[in-house]
């Protein structure tokens, strides 16, 4: 499958704000927004007049990479939100919100998006009971996600629940920290989300 292989905290630097893409890091004075608070290149520094388009597409690329999907998928999510009832942008964050990976990033089972997308790819999860090895599996309420039997106990999950377990989780999910299991209780209404996006952007790029 195609990923993104370049340095990550470009992207961050890139949207001018933290993505939270590396974990632990970017919550240290080592962050490189907090460095360098200028977009990458020889051009990062210079002052640019930005158009409308200009504006909608850097929020989509912000949506695409603070979540970890690529520009086919992420296309898909929005056909598929504009399939569904209700606000269109809305929809298109409730998708990506429900994927496996950001669910177990957000449960603190990873430190970043892209260390669960790795761990739910090695089979470390079950969803009802059975092995889902697929990152962008689409969660639904009443789900139940669990660490698989022994994962609790492994030095590298307790590292990393150790460093995130302390993180506040979303209203839209129960977790039970010591059975390592949690439960979807409804899909996130837009308060719920905590993105930095401006999903209507989005809607008015791939309207055009
Ligand atoms: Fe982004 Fe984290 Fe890198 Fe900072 S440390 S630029 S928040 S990925």
């Amino acid at each position: 499958m195609a990923r993104y292989t370049d340095a990550v905290c470009k992207l961050c630097r890139r949207e001018g704000q933290k993505l939270f893409l590396k974990g632990s890091r970017c919550y240290t004075n080592k962050c490189a927004v907090e460095r360098r608070a200028y977009a990458p290149g020889q051009h990062g520094q210079g002052r640019k007049k930005v158009s409308e388009y200009g504006l909608q597409l850097r929020e989509k690329q912000k949506a695409r990479r603070y979540y970890g999907i690529l520009e086919s998928q992420f296309h898909k999510y929005f056909l598929m939100a504009e399939r569904r009832r209700g606000v269109t942008g809305e929809s298109l964050l409730q998708i990506c919100e429900s994927r496996l990976d950001n669910v177990v990033y957000l449960l603190g089972w990873a430190s970043s998006r892209a260390q669960a997308r790795q761990l739910v790819n090695r089979g470390h999860f079950n969803v009802n009971g059975r092995r889902v090895n697929i990152p962008s599996y689409l969660l639904k309420a009443g789900d139940v996600i669990a660490l698989r039997t022994g994962e609790l106990e492994t030095d590298g999950m307790k590292n990393i629940i150790e460093v995130n377990g302390g993180r506040p989780g979303p209203q839209w999910l129960s977790l039970d920290a010591q059975a390592g299991e949690a439960k979807v209780l409804n899909l996130p209404s837009r308060d719920q989300i905590d993105a930095p996006i401006q999903e209507q952007l989005i809607v008015e790029l791939y309207s055009k």
